[in-house]
């Protein structure tokens, strides 16, 4: 038995950061008692699964691969668009399993990746100011007084195309399409062409020969023919993630059942805010977001907060320092809470301490300093004796341009040609690969 939820009226009055101002409060009363109304997203037994794997992380004997959008959209919940960034982080995982030797575990940046903490409430275009935008979860993308005002309906079309995204992975996962004899298949359209798709090649058909000769001599296991995947995302708006908590009838522990894994982003971690509240209560495996202003004893008092039995796998630290910090920064964080005997799975986030404007205006990043992040992350750890954990990455299944370099070495001018995301710029799929190939070759070396 654990303490009950605070219920939401509690958690508001702690103030906390980030949040809709909705204009309508029965509106979101109305919204939050449909979704309590609505069936769990995902099992907890499932995210007990999960947090066992990401036990398996925090001991060192394997690796999270988690990525996805910086933000979902409602009009991105297309077959084409969750099969693209299903296919891509398959072959990332075939990639670094298959190069490094270690078992990798799939988290999905996705089925409900809809809110975003902004550094700004507001947002100025040609002279007009109105609210900015926080994510299809909260508001609409157009540049319209009438778009941008919050409307806690919203949360519901949250509930119901995570849903349509969550039943099309689980199809795709367990249905034939994750089957390992289709590691070729996956290697579609423009990458086949590219160079680091023909690397792929080499190794689907190494790994398509090993399967052969198995088949041949009569083994064949369950786990070539399906793949565990997860979801996951940020935990930002209290109001979806409060009505998608439940208690489990198993084991009488509330669980978020809107996502296996849920994170609390780096605007939002403070100890005694909300956020932090509300998933000191839940039983999913959670991760906090750690930027350069983290000192150890913030570290040391979230892990006691949010992980009190100290279990493997319960707490992730996405760190996320930026490429010319974290050689720098990272080592006493680490030092102090590994001294401290801290159970944690630490996860490099090589994307939001390396965002800057272009001169075009557009938000992006070096896949240059992205690659620069994970190597010092990977040199931290080994100089510690610490296990790198993992990758958390905003990335894409298709060729847009966002993110400048990596071996198209796509150039800021590039970028009006394909910018397509709402929020953060993420690797597009070749540029996901070259980065699976780079970090298995760290992973090789750890
Ligand atoms: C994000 O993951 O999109 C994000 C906003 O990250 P952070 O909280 O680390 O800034
Ligand atoms: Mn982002």
């Amino acid at each position: 038995m654990s303490a009950p939820v605070p219920d939401l009226a509690a958690l508001h009055a702690l103030g906390p950061a980030q949040q809709p101002s909705y204009p309508d409060r029965a509106a979101v009363d109305a919204a939050v008692a449909r979704l309590r109304q609505m069936p769990p997203l995902v099992f907890a037994g499932e995210c007990d699964d999960l947090k066992a794997k990401l036990g398996a992380v925090a001991r060192g004997e394997s690796f999270l691969l988690q990525g996805g959008d910086c933000a979902e959209t409602f009009d991105g919940v297309t077959a084409d668009n969750v099969r693209n960034k299903l296919r891509v982080l398959l072959q990332m995982a075939v990639v670094l399993t298959y190069a490094a030797s270690v078992p990798v575990v799939k988290l999905g940046r996705l089925a409900g990746q809809y809110a975003k903490p902004r550094s700004s409430d507001l947002e100025t275009r040609d002279g007009v100011t109105l609210p900015a935008y926080r994510g299809d979860a909260v508001n609409g993308f157009d540049f319209t007084p009438e778009s941008r005002v919050p409307d806690p309906q919203r949360l519901v079309d949250v509930y119901n195309s995570s849903a349509a995204t969550l039943n099309l992975v689980r199809a795709f996962v367990t249905g034939g399409y994750a089957d390992l004899r289709q590691v070729h298949t996956w290697n579609t359209d423009f990458v086949r062409e590219s160079p680091v798709g023909q690397r792929y090649e080499q190794v689907a058909g190494e790994i398509e020969r090993a399967l052969t000769f198995m088949q041949a001599i009569g083994a064949d296991p369950d786990e070539f023919h399906r793949v565990d995947f997860h979801s996951s995302h940020e935990a930002l708006v209290l109001e979806y993630e409060h009505a998608m908590t439940r208690v489990d009838s198993r084991t009488d522990t509330p669980y978020d059942v809107s996502g296996h894994f849920v994170w609390i982003g780096e605007r939002t971690r403070q100890l005694d805010n909300a956020h932090v509240e509300l998933l000191s209560h839940i039983r999913n495996p959670i991760g906090v977001k750690l930027g350069p202003s983290t000192t150890p004893d913030d570290a040391l008092a979230l892990a006691a907060k949010l992980n009190p039995e100290n279990e493997a796998g319960r707490l992730t630290f996405i760190t996320r320092f930026g490429a010319g910090r974290i050689r720098e920064g990272l080592p006493h964080l680490v030092e102090k809470v590994n001294a401290a005997g801290v159970e944690v799975a630490w996860v490099c986030d090589p994307m939001h301490g390396n965002t800057f404007e272009a001169s075009s205006g557009y938000k992006t990043r070096r896949f240059d300093d992205v690659i620069e992040e994970v190597q010092g992350f990977f040199d931290v750890h080994r100089s510690l004796g610490t296990w790198p954990g993992g990758v958390h990455v905003e990335l894409t299944g298709d060729d847009v341009t966002e993110c400048v370099g990596g071996g198209e070495e796509l150039l800021e001018a590039d970028l009006g040609g394909r910018y397509e995301s709402v929020c953060d710029p993420r690797l597009n799929r070749v540029q996901s690969l070259e980065l699976a190939f780079l970090v298995a070759e760290m992973l090789r070396k750890a």
